[in-house]
Order: structure tokens, then C-alpha cells, then sequence
């Protein structure tokens, strides 16, 4: 029997999605009588027990520390000592910036076999394989870890589902001993756009590119966008020129739209970082006045023509 160990994460008293996601990747990751092990760090760590009690995990462990927000160190001892006390196989974690700032050192102190923004992560015969992208998207790279004892992995957000359904795991607490912090939180800061919508989370997502032209043109997709009832999202030419928050920016330095259903790419030729976010929705519609544009070896239906032409089509039929 084999532990699968997954570190939550919770920022200012919630428990982020991805801690689901990460139960998701535990499940489909164990064999036979595997067990999975949900812990929580901070010092009300209890406090997280009942959103952590979804289907798949057997135990929690709560672990007090003495920050309720994210410490660097104090995170690093505590996984350190829950790999020492329950000897996982395996640690899932997020791919955040949380764990940017411990994932690493705690993986080469503790000598595990380590790889950071994953979005696949299988069992070949007895050899644990994991998946990233690499060289700037261009290929996916397997990487396994040949006689690692513990492997430490940080999941991608937005690629597995949300775990869910009810039940009762046990709930059990390890003592951090005299952890200490060489850091200390003075204020929490949101980030530019945190107040705007989360588009990981959406359904429906008109988005728009260079093809656009012009600032002023935003204000037309916007209200398209509003008409059929969509988010208005965007590559990063768009974001990076202000014309659009960052937090409306679609790929790989952007986000994963990971619950949308329908995206309609206005304008975007489709480059690897840009397809890097959407590249998985079920209905993408391309529309761009290049036919050999990249977006539409992705698309399910392509539209060769002026995304202007369509916008005033869409809000005909549409609106
Ligand atoms: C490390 C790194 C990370 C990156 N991360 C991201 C990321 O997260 N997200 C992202 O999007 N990009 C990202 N990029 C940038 C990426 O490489 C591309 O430059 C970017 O995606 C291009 O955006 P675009 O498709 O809007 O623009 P373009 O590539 O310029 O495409 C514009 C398209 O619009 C079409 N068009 C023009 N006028 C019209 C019209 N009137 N009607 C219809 N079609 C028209 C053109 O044919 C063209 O295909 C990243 C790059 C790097 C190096």
C-alpha cells in the first residue's frame, strides 16, 4: 500500500479549487489499496476539514502553524515533516506561486524526484511518469524519476476536475514541533484585477486578438460579448498593451480557461502560449480573415472572414 500525499492550499480563508483539482489527480492516480492523504497547513488548519472530506480521501492531517497565510519555511517544514511521518510515494501540490517559493529546496533537501507545472501524471508498469510541456510549449516531455523513493510533483491548475461528493475521512493532527519563520507577513496585497472575473471558471468565452487593430474596438467585443452572454477574454498582445487586465488574458502566462465549453477566438492566429489556455475547450470557433492561421488546426468550426463582419452576424442572429 502506497500513500499519496496532497498539500491544500487556502488563501485568506478559503480553500482555493485547485486542492479539489489535486484530489482528482490522487484518485485517478491510485492503485489498488493506495491510500490518499489530504493535509493542511496553517494554524486554523482545522477549520478546512469539512471542505477537505470529498470522495477519495481517506485521512486529513492538520498541521498548526502559527501564520494562517502562506509562509515559505513554514510550509517547507511542514511538508518536510509530514513526508518523514506518513512516508508518501507520492506529494501533489499546486503549481502556484505558493509553492514556487518551497517546492524546490524542500525537493532537494529531502532528495525526491521533483517536476513543477504538470498536467499528466500516470503509472507505467511499476515507474511513476509525469508530463510538462517543454521547450516553450513546442513538446511535452515525460519525465520519470528512477529510484526516487518520494516524488514531489506540482499539478497544473484548471487540468483535472474538482473533486466532489461527500464523505468521512479520518482527521488526524501532526505537531510542527518548534517551526520557525524567517519572514513575516505585514499585509496582503491583491494583485492588479483580482476584484475582476475569475475566467478559469467560465463557460462561455468570446475572446479577442491583434485582429482587433485598435483600442477603440475593444468596446465592440465587449458588448458583443455582453449581447450573447459570454466573458470577454483576450491574448496577450491585448493585455499587455492595457487594453484588457491581465486577468482577462487567455495561455500559458495568461490563464487556463479549464471550465469552458464554447470559445470563440476572434482574431488570434493561435500561437503555441496562446493555445496553451484554451486549446482543451470542447467547441472552439476561430475566426480570422488567414485561413492557414494556426487557431484553426484546433477549431471545431473555422470561419475565413472579417471578424467584424461576424461580430454584426453574431449580434443579428444572436442578440
Ligand atoms: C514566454 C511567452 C509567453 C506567452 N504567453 C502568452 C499567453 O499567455 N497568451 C497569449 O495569447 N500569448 C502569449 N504569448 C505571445 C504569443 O507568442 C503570441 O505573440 C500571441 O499569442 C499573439 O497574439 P494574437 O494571436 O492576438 O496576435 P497575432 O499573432 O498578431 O494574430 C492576429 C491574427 O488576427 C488575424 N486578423 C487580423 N485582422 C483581422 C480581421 N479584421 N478579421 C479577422 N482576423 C484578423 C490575423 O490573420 C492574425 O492571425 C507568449 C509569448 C511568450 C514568448
Amino acid at each position: 500500500m502506497k500513500t499519496i500525499l496532497v498539500i491544500a492550499e487556502h488563501r485568506r480563508n478559503e480553500l482555493r479549487p485547485v486542492t479539489l483539482e489535486l484530489i482528482s489527480a490522487a484518485q485517478e492516480l491510485r492503485q489498488a489499496d493506495d491510500k490518499v492523504v489530504v493535509a493542511v497547513i496553517g494554524s486554523k488548519a482545522e477549520a478546512y476539514t469539512s471542505a477537505l472530506s470529498v470522495t477519495g480521501v481517506d485521512e486529513i492531517v492538520t498541521v498548526k502553524t502559527a501564520s494562517e497565510e502562506f509562509d515559505p519555511d513554514l510550509f517547507e517544514a511542514a511538508v518536510s515533516a509530514l513526508v518523514e511521518n506518513r512516508k508518501p510515494s507520492v506529494v501533489l501540490m499546486a503549481h502556484s506561486v505558493d509553492t514556487l517559493g518551497y517546492a524546490a529546496t524542500l525537493a532537494k533537501k529531502g532528495n525526491f524526484g521533483f517536476a513543477t507545472d504538470v498536467f499528466k501524471v500516470e503509472y507505467d508498469g511499476a515507474e511513476l511518469v509525469a508530463t510538462r510541456a517543454g521547450y516553450n510549449q513546442k513538446v511535452n516531455v515525460e519525465i520519470d524519476f528512477p529510484g526516487r523513493e518520494c516524488v514531489l510533483l506540482a499539478i497544473r491548475g484548471s487540468v483535472y476536475k474538482q473533486a466532489e461528493g461527500a464523505t468521512s475521512p479520518t482527521v488526524s493532527a501532526l505537531d510542527l514541533g518548534s517551526a520557525t519563520s524567517r519572514g513575516k507577513n505585514l499585509q496582503f496585497v491583491e494583485a492588479g484585477g483580482a476584484d475582476d472575473v475569475d475566467i478559469t471558471g467560465v463557460d462561455f468565452i468570446v475572446s479577442i486578438g491583434r485582429g482587433i487593430a485598435e483600442e477603440n474596438n475593444v468596446e465592440t467585443f465587449r458588448e458583443l460579448a455582453d449581447t450573447v452572454g459570454a466573458t470577454l477574454c483576450c491574448s496577450r498582445p491585448i493585455a499587455d498593451a492595457g487594453w484588457l487586465p491581465k486577468s482577462r488574458q487567455v495561455g500559458q502566462s495568461g490563464k487556463v480557461v479549464g471550465a469552458c465549453k464554447l470559445y470563440v477566438a476572434m482574431g488570434i492566429s493561435g500561437s503555441i502560449q496562446h493555445m496553451a489556455g484554451m486549446k482543451h475547450v470542447p467547441t472552439i470557433v476561430a475566426v480570422n480573415t488567414d485561413p492557414n492561421a494556426s487557431i484553426f488546426t484546433i477549431a471545431k468550426y473555422g470561419i475565413v472572414a472579417d471578424i467584424f463582419e461576424i461580430e454584426e452576424e453574431m449580434r443579428a442572429q444572436l442578440g
